[in-house]
């Protein structure tokens, strides 16, 4: 089985729009403890490789025959972002999603802020490591700030789309935007 009911969003997504192609190297942020890393294993299959990130521990991933590298940091921070940078490697990545979600404080507005802030987080790193032609998912509550980030998301894919997974129905604020084939080639030091 999954070690999450959000396995199901990220399969979901994956059947609308194709977002885990065979043999890609896929980076997953906000992966504990390990659903998206499991059907991205899955999907991408032993020549693919699966990198996961997040603030708390991931426990390994048996039965997978797909490379798995696990990255324990926060996001927010340029260290964590340099790690994942080197664990990329310099010829950039096929696939970057983002489930990462803050804290809830019950306060709508600062819960909005805050996963808008992490939705950003995680387009400045596929920005910087995503190849030109790949693909993009993250999860956003929608509010105020959203349609600016969409715009945003925009500017960097051919074809971006906002979806709402069956799975996720339940907490209705959740949107996942997806952007698929990036225009620019990755951002590296120096350039
Ligand atoms: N997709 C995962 C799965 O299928 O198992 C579930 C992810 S869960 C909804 C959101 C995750 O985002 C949490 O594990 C949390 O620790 C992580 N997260 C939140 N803020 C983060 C940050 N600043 N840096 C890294 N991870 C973060």
């Amino acid at each position: 089985g999954y070690r999450s009911r959000a396995a199901y969003k990220l399969k979901q997504l994956d059947r609308e729009v194709d977002l885990l192609p065979s043999g890609a190297t896929v980076v997953d942020l906000g992966a504990a403890p390990g659903g998206w890393l499991q059907v991205a294993a899955e999907e991408v299959g032993p020549q693919g490789r699966v990198v996961g990130v997040d603030l708390q521990r991931i426990d390994y991933l048996d039965d997978v025959k797909t490379p798995v590298e696990l990255v324990r940091g926060d996001m927010t921070e340029e260290d964590t972002r340099d790690d994942i940078k080197k664990a990329a490697g310099p010829g950039g990545v096929d696939v970057v999603v983002s489930d990462m979600a803050p804290n809830m404080s019950g306060e709508y507005s600062l819960d909005h802020a805050r996963s808008v802030h992490l939705a950003r987080m995680a387009l400045e790193t596929a920005e910087e490591i995503l190849k030109s032609g790949g693909h993009f998912a993250v999860k956003v509550f929608d509010g105020q700030d959203f349609e600016d980030f969409v715009d945003d998301v925009e500017q960097e894919f051919n074809y971006t789309r906002v979806m709402s997974p069956d799975a996720s129905r339940d907490s209705s604020s959740e949107l996942y935007v997806v952007g698929k084939s990036k225009i620019r080639a990755p951002i590296r030091e120096g350039d």
